[in-house]
């Protein structure tokens, strides 16, 4: 039985001596205390002392759908009462896994053959590095083992997924990366073209460093590349240039480099379609999904596995046995039912379109709202997945220490707004629920601004907006 602490002061101190937080300061932590949620609905949540804030990031960009969706949690519910628990280990199965993966099947690009599921976009991420290191096992390459991922790429935080991301704080004090890694450039127009570079010439020039890595490495030690489509979580937003994909795909073609689409966060309408690959046609030839495919109700996670490595996986198995991997909850049901009816509202609401159309207005907002911000050197994105990204990120608070994207996040605190800052990059990212609509669109652009004003010392005209 929980027993019900009744006051924020209560939760706190409990919260202090008993929870280790993940990507958290300790000693911050215990100075300051938890920030306690208390319940969601739609696109705003409010806090253990009453205050509401539309959530312009969907949690950690998880919650499509919006908050408090009867239909999923009716779906859980059922699901619990019918079969809340059944292994899906050795040919064992249910409706609802059965139904989630042939949904996957129809609704991702390509020639997808199967899917295998998990619980988050790290274990994912790890299986599809087990994947690839069996695949080709199996096809007699045992030095082809290497993956390649982007720097400041996140793809989460087991070993392996660890080891894949390229943020220098996650490998710290860690031991990691492993050493089958190796690190490329990200597809970071702003900062790192040279000047009168067009998006094709970088393009060429990122496929063509990607080309001299393999080559030095040696192609036969290759295994694949694993990158976010549309970089988001550590990246601030890195909207692909022109051609990338058609540039980087010969490239790894022309040694036989199996390509990887981490779609956490891209996937389930996110960039304005169901898939950023679907957006960019890409048939990639292992994806991974989580976040969105359960709005983030229930966690879930998934690897789809094309027909170039299903058929090397599957015609192999007379002679190796069993694929001997997977998780306790790998096709969990009550997950499964969660993402069916997940998906249903994305589908019903055409939410995929909403993103495209609400995200552009966004976009346009936003450029007519900080044109003229001198801290401003760039507004981009696609869909409903947005990076603001700022100048002189080295002018910090005196007293803080912190730069302008977090000094900003906490006045939008104040102002009733949550928004992502990511000092990594000197970007604020945006992503908000996939529902949200024009004028909500409006006051978060409003309260935002807010923001701005006070770090830029403006004078912002508040007008008491409230979500209806
Ligand atoms: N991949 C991407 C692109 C992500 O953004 C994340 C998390 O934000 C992950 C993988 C890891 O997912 P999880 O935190 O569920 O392990």
């Amino acid at each position: 039985m929980i027993t019900q602490p009744s006051s924020y002061l209560e939760l706190s101190d409990l919260d202090k001596r008993s929870y280790f937080h993940p990507f958290t300061s300790i000693a911050d932590h215990e100075r300051t205390g938890p920030w306690v949620i208390q319940s969601a609905s739609g696109i705003t949540i409010k806090d253990a002392e009453g205050q509401e804030y539309l959530d312009a990031t969907s949690g950690l960009a998880c919650v499509n759908v919006g908050y408090g969706r009867e239909e999923i949690a009716r779906a859980v519910y059922e699901q619990t009462l019918k079969l809340s628990f059944f292994p899906t280990f050795w040919s064992t199965a249910h409706e609802p896994a059965i139904r989630l993966a042939d949904r996957l099947i129809q609704m991702t690009p390509g020639d997808t053959q199967r899917v295998m599921f998990g619980t988050s976009g790290s274990d994912a991420n790890d299986t599809q590095i087990k994947l690839c290191w069996y695949y080709n096992n199996l096809l007699g390459r045992p030095e082809k083992k290497k993956i390649i991922a982007r720097e400041r790429a996140y793809h989460g935080t087991t070993i392996g997924a660890t080891s894949l991301s390229g943020v220098p704080g996650l490998h710290k004090k860690f031991d990691l990366p492993i050493p089958q890694v190796l690190r490329t450039w990200a597809p970071d127009y702003l900062n790192k073209a040279s000047p009168g570079m067009s998006q094709r010439e970088f393009s060429k020039w990122l496929a063509q460093e990607l080309d001299n890595l393999i080559e030095a490495e040696g192609p036969d030690t290759v295994a694949a590349f694993i990158n976010e489509p549309v970089p988001g979580s550590s990246s601030g937003v890195l909207v692909p240039p022109t051609d990338y994909f058609i540039e980087i795909r010969k490239v790894l073609d022309k040694h036989d480099v199996l390509f990887i689409a981490d779609e956490v966060v891209n996937g389930f309408g996110r960039v304005g379609a169901p898939f950023a690959s679907t957006l960019y046609g890409l048939e990639p030839d292992l994806m991974t999904l989580s976040k969105g495919l359960t709005s983030g109700y229930i966690p879930m996670s998934a690897v789809v596995v094309s027909n170039k490595v299903w058929e090397v996986v599957s015609q192999a198995s007379e002679d190796v046995g069993a694929f001997e991997h997977g998780f306790t909850n790998s096709g969990h049901p009550v997950c499964a039912a969660a993402a069916l009816a997940n998906l249903d509202i994305l589908e019903r609401e055409n939410l995929f379109e909403n993103s495209a159309h609400v995200g552009a207005y966004l976009q346009q907002c936003l450029c007519d709202t900080f044109a003229d911000y001198d801290a401003v050197r760039e507004i981009r994105g696609i869909g409903l997945f947005v990076g603001i990204e700022l100048g002189d990120d080295d002018v910090v608070n005196q007293a803080s220490g912190e730069g302008y994207p977090v000094q900003i996040m906490r006045e939008c605190y104040e102002a009733g707004l949550i928004i992502r800052a990511s000092p990594g990059n000197a970007t604020i990212t945006l992503a908000p629920p996939l529902i949200i609509t024009k004028p909500e669109v409006d006051l978060l652009v409003e309260r935002l601004k807010l923001g701005f004003d006070k770090i830029f010392n403006r004078s912002s005209s508040h007008t008491q907006g409230s979500i209806a």
